[in-house]
C-alpha cells in the first residue's frame, strides 16, 4: 500500500525477514554486524602501547630506588 518495498540493506535484492529484520537473513545481519565491530577494533589495534611502556619505565624507576636504597 505504501508504495515502498523495503529490501535487505546488504544484499539489495531480498525483502527483509521477519527473525532478521531489517535483513533478509542471518547471514546478511553477520555481515553487518562483522562490518560494524570490525571498524569498532580496528582503532585500539593501530594505537601503540603507550600504557604498557609507561608502566614498565615506572616498574625499573622503582627497582633502581630500591636497590640505591639498600
Ligand atoms: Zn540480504
Amino acid at each position: 500500500m505504501a508504495g515502498a518495498k523495503k529490501i535487505c540493506p546488504i544484499c539489495k535484492s531480498k525483502e527483509p525477514a521477519q527473525a532478521y529484520r531489517p535483513f533478509c537473513s542471518k547471514r546478511c545481519a553477520d555481515v553487518d554486524l562483522s562490518r560494524w565491530l570490525g571498524g569498532k577494533y580496528s582503532i585500539p589495534a593501530v594505537e601503540p602501547p603507550d600504557e604498557y611502556e609507561l608502566m614498565e619505565a615506572m616498574e625499573r624507576a622503582n627497582r633502581e630506588r630500591q636497590q640505591a636504597d639498600e
